[in-house]
């Protein structure tokens, strides 16, 4: 058996490729090592939404690149998004990497590897790839993640996504409903299906299914398990995905839906298809459907010439919106992208990181008061961690609980838990 070492950067989609590469790995005598000293193979599967996030890539190859000079069969590789941005440049740069393979080209990797014995190679066609039933390697817990689509075709004017992971492509209906059958055969209690705007699911496949449908599908599988999905985009979520969520009996009450900046001219300038008005609209009419709803956002700070003016507009828009959480970055030019090039309204790295202080005591101001809605309230947790002897899960609509009454429970159980106090981060309660 040959050893691969594997470092993961970046979003749930990375995770659920890099598992994809583990289990196709497997398929070719290899097993996967956590010492990072000897192995045969080394991949580092990148993420390029930031620049912080490439330069780490780098930093793990140059770590690669010393272990080389002592371990001289060692191969390396580079995939991912940054693979796919900079494809040959990387070559070039660093002279000991073996391989350059994008998201969409992962599947050739047993071929690729065994041509990388006598060339280096740089793997990085844009086209779709499914996958060939190699098993995936899934990591080891209640929840799986499964793709249900890749790329996307919106264009974000910040976003790099469309130039590494390519158009949007959907999987057809069957295949994930067979994946979903073979993860709950596996004891998974629960399924997140990703997707870059799920929203869009089924566009490009015969018959146009569309994702309220393959919500109903997978609800209808038989067990006691639960179903999420992210990330969804404002204005393409329908009614009939509301309906079925309002209906469903596994699908959770939790829409993650990034809204980036709470101000029009901000929106517009990073090409996002909705203003804040519309966002509010779609927001109120999921709270007023379905009970005890989380919704999520995401927010930048900084974007090119954004003014204080603007950027407290965010910060009011978490207020007005009741926004129960939302995940928070400094604006990171990527040279590719339409703001990229808008290199005379960029903001000063300082003033960037003052507003994203400010933007992260909103969000945790907004979830503690979102976590205090519960207090008194008895939820479904599914236990996924203990801790220092504390049973720790999550509810449906994604409350991080502490069940603090010293029973004791099964990893994968589902407990009715009374929420008795909340911080910032957790609810802790007891079963009833
Ligand atoms: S919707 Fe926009 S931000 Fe999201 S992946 Fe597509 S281009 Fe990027």
């Amino acid at each position: 058996m040959k050893k691969v070492y594997i470092d993961t950067l970046g979003c749930q989609m990375n995770k659920y490729d890099t598992e994809r590469i583990l289990g196709m790995l497997t398929h070719f005598d290899y097993i996967q090592t956590k010492e990072e000293s000897n192995a045969d193979l080394y991949i580092v599967n990148t993420c390029a939404i930031r620049q912080l996030s490439a330069d780490k890539a780098y930093s793990r190859l140059g770590n690669w690149g010393r272990i080389k000079k002592e371990n001289k069969q060692a191969k390396i590789v580079i995939a991912g998004c940054v693979a796919q941005l900079e494809g040959e440049k990387l070559l070039k740069k660093f002279p000991y990497l073996d391989l350059v393979v994008g998201p969409q080209n992962i599947y050739e990797l047993p071929d690729l590897l065994k041509k990388i014995e006598n060339e280096r190679i740089c793997a990085t066609k844009d086209y779709f790839c499914e996958d060939k039933n190699y098993n995936i390697k899934r990591e080891k817990g209640v929840n799986a993640w499964l793709s249900i689509m890749e790329g996307c075709n919106n264009f974000c004017s910040y976003c790099v996504v469309p130039y590494t992971r390519g158009r949007e492509r959907s999987r057809e209906i069957g295949a994930i409903v067979k994946e979903a059958e073979n993860i709950l055969s596996q004891g998974y209690k629960e399924i997140t299906l990703l997707g870059q705007n799920v929203d869009s699911y089924g566009k490009n496949l015969e018959g146009k299914p569309n994702f309220a449908k393959l919500l109903q599908e997978l609800d209808k599988l038989e067990g006691k398990f639960r179903i999420r999905f992210t990330s969804s985009y404002p204005t393409d979520i329908t009614d009939e995905v509301i309906e079925t969520v309002k209906n469903a009996d596994k699908i959770c009450e939790c829409f993650h839906i990034p809204m980036q900046s709470g101000n029009d001219r901000i929106l517009k300038a990073m090409n996002r298809r909705y203003n804040v008005e519309q966002y509010k609209e779609i927001v109120e009419k999921i709270r007023k459907n379905i009970k005890n709803v989380t919704i999520t956002s995401d927010f930048i700070a900084g974007f090119p010439g954004e003014t204080e003016k603007e950027f407290m507009d965010t910060i009011r828009a978490i207020d007005e919106l009741q926004l129960d959480y939302s995940n928070t970055a400094a604006y990171s030019p990527r040279p590719i992208t339409k703001a990229g090039k808008m290199t005379d309204l960029f903001i000063e790295e300082n003033e960037k990181k003052r507003r994203l202080a400010i933007l992260n005591d909103k969000v945790k101001e907004a979830h503690l008061k979102s976590n205090k809605k519960y207090i008194n309230k008895t939820m479904e947790v599914l236990i996924d961690n203990i801790k220092d002897g504390v049973y720790q899960g999550r509810t449906r609509n994604n409350k991080v609980v502490h069940i603090t009454d010293n029973k004791n429970y099964e990893i994968g159980q589902f407990v009715n838990v009374k929420i008795e106090r909340v911080s910032t981060w957790c609810c802790f309660g007891k079963s009833e």
